[in-house]
């Protein structure tokens, strides 16, 4: 008998650095344990971000095989309303997908398994089937998320109970939710998000198991729901392997300006503030940000986004700033435009507190390092994944907070918020519970380590 050979993955995530950034981390950590590992990515990328981490990851980590899929351009109608540059994307990847199969073919040695996207799952599944590959999604939001996206095509055929004037959703086995967390688009089948959703939910059934970016602790009783078949049936095991540890990432000289500011701060002492990769705040607030920052008296790190897309992102700072703001703060906060490395931010001894837009990366980043949260959700998954962290101990969330056009959230409360936030002594000793349960379930023989290391050996060939 010959020894047993490590399997080959493919993953393959859809679009955006929120599903992007938990495939690298996967894939670093599978290649870590010996298994070969290919990444499939579409291209052109939405964004600078995706194909700078894509490339740098391919540097950093040799061994990684990478695969491209070529997407086909869409030409958007001059008069049609515009489309969310992501899902356009997660569309244009989806109608691309009848070139998998001869990139799945080329490689070698042969696949051993395909790990991919909730949102490609559908397409994904019959061509696996086909080529007889073990299937597995990576999920890349909350336990309540990824229920109520699974759960939402029952949901629209219910449409009196998914009317938009009741209060709350019941999907089984759950906590009901509340109506004003989920997406509003979510009522909307014709859209673009709502319909990529709906269409690949019924083929959650077709995979092996549900990968998910989170620990048993964590969201104890939600995964215990889905794993004993009470939110939908057929559902496969869903499978806590988080939170995923970040790759090695080499360090940037453009980014020591913020390295040795950081260095000159007190421990605790600093409140950093990022709404994550895609979300970009109105003038507006922005300026009742400033106002409660001004009068907080915390030092502050904050990463300012004016664009979605950060092609599109021209102006710099200190044009988009008030000139009296930065002058008044000029000694206790710095503002950022462009990338940071969130990772070592939150590491930082000087951090003590996070607003965050509650991203499901950035919850389980603050988790990981145990900084107490703020949540200011602002869409999709966000307010789902805000409760989730609330009510683990992490932090706290101000449910009447929303921005936009209609709901500016004025300075002073901001102000109010912050300081709870930076002073609460027993939500930072609750944070510091979740740390360490958190590290807990990464480390040798916790309950993440052992799912991943369970799944590898399952893959593994033995002749
Ligand atoms: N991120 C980062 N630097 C930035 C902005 C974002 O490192 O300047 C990372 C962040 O740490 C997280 C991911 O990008 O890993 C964003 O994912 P998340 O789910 O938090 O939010 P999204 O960007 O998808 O809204
Ligand atoms: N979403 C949205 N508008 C935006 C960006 C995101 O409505 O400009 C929401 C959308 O409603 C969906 C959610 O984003 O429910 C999921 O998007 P994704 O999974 O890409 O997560 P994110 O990158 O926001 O973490």
């Amino acid at each position: 008998m010959s020894a047993p050979q490590p399997p080959h993955i493919a993953l393959f995530p859809s679009a955006g650095m929120g599903h992007l950034m938990p495939f690298l981390r996967l894939a670093a950590m599978l290649a870590k344990q010996d298994s070969i590992v290919t990444i499939i990515t579409a291209q052109p990328t939405v964004s600078i971000a995706e194909s700078d981490h894509i490339s740098s990851f391919l540097r950093l980590n040799p061994k990684i095989n990478h695969l491209e899929l070529q997407l086909t351009p869409s030409f958007q109608q001059a008069d049609s309303p515009p489309v969310d540059p992501f899902f356009l994307q997660m569309h244009l990847i989806n109608q691309s997908l009848h070139l998998l199969p001869p990139l799945l073919l080329s490689s070698s040695p042969p696949f051993s398994a395909i790990f991919v996207d909730f949102l490609l799952v559908a397409k994904v599944a019959p061509i696996a089937k086909t080529l007889n590959l073990p299937i597995y999604i990576l999920s890349t939001s909350s336990v309540p998320f990824l229920s109520l996206m699974a759960y939402l095509p029952m949901l629209a055929l219910n449409s009196v109970e998914f009317n938009k004037t009741s209060t709350e959703v019941k999907i089984p086995g759950l906590p009901p939710m509340a109506m004003s967390s989920l997406p509003p688009v979510f009522h909307d089948s014709s859209h673009l998000l709502t319909s990529i959703i709906t269409t690949n939910s019924p083929a959650l059934s077709e995979a092996k198991g549900i990968l998910m970016n989170t620990f048993e602790w964590f969201e104890a009783s939600t995964l215990a729901a889905l794993n004993k078949d009470r939110v939908i049936k057929n559902l496969p095991p869903v499978l806590p392997i988080g939170p995923l540890e970040p790759y090695q990432v080499p360090h940037d000289d453009d980014q020591h300006q913020y390295r040795s500011w950081l260095e000159n701060q007190p421990a605790e002492s600093v409140v950093y503030i990022s709404f994550g990769s895609r979300t970009a705040m109105s003038r507006d607030q922005t300026r009742e940000l400033e106002k409660g920052l001004e009068k907080t008296g915390w030092r502050f790190f904050w990463v300012l986004k004016t664009s979605k897309v950060d092609k599109d992102d021209q102006e710099d700072a200190e044009h988009f700033l008030n000139e009296s703001f930065l002058e008044k703060t000029k000694d206790k906060g710095l503002v950022i435009k462009g990338w940071v490395e969130q990772q070592e931010i939150l590491r930082h001894p000087a951090i003590g507190g996070f607003l965050s837009h509650c991203g499901w990366n950035s919850v389980m980043e603050g988790a990981i390092h145990g900084v107490p949260m703020l949540a200011w959700p602002q869409h999709g998954d966000q307010r789902l994944n805000a409760q989730v962290m609330e009510d683990a101990g992490l932090g706290l969330w101000e449910r009447n907070w929303d921005w936009g056009p209609n709901s500016i959230v004025k300075g002073e409360d901001i102000e109010k918020k912050i300081v709870e936030l930076m002073t609460d002594e027993k939500l930072r000793g609750r944070a510091k519970k979740v740390r360490d349960e958190a590290r807990k379930a990464v480390g040798r023989g916790g309950t993440s380590d052992v799912v991943i290391r369970e799944l590898v050996d399952s893959l593994t060939i033995s002749f």
